[in-house]
């Protein structure tokens, strides 16, 4: 991974801003991990970036699945692996690879769950509380 690249926004609009910025840099099959606690505006963050890959249906929290698959201008896989924060269990294998397809590009929520099964990722998102609406968001990129 690249050195982090560090941003602040100040609402929840800048950082879909943001998001929707380094969306442009993503190609089909780029898998995208959103790191930070509840609230720190992870489902936000991937809410901007799926709206410039054109996805024009709500992007919410994936509640009762692990994960939705929008239409844009390529398929967005939006994966919350939050529910199953005892680790994906080895009675589970490929239990990602619906979401995790060539041909979309894929953000995912709580990755740290995942471990070993997301293996190429393009780019990791953490993002924290700075106090208020205020938030640090830090990018690093795969190295190629
Ligand atoms: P997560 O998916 O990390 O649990 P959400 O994106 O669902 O977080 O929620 C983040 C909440 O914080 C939203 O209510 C959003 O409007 C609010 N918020 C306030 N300031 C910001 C900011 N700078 N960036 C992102 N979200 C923000
Ligand atoms: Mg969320």
């Amino acid at each position: 991974m690249t050195a982090p690249e560090r941003h602040r926004t100040a609402s929840a609009a800048a950082t879909e801003a943001l998001a929707a910025a380094l969306a442009g840099e993503l190609e089909p099959g780029a898998v995208v991990l959103v790191s930070g606690e509840l609230g720190a505006g992870k489902t936000t963050f991937v809410r901007g970036a799926a709206r410039a890959l054109g996805v024009s249906e709500p992007v919410t929290s994936p509640t009762f699945t692990i994960g939705q698959r929008y239409c844009g201008d390529l398929p967005v896989s939006h994966l919350d692996l939050y529910r199953l924060a005892g680790g994906i269990g080895a009675e589970e294998p490929g239990l990602l690879d619906d979401y995790l397809t060539d041909d979309a590009v894929a953000f995912v929520e709580w990755p740290e769950v995942a471990g070993d099964e997301l293996e190429a990722v393009t780019m990791r998102v953490t993002i924290s509380h700075a106090g208020g609406d205020e938030r640090e968001i830090t990018i690093e990129r795969e190295r190629r």
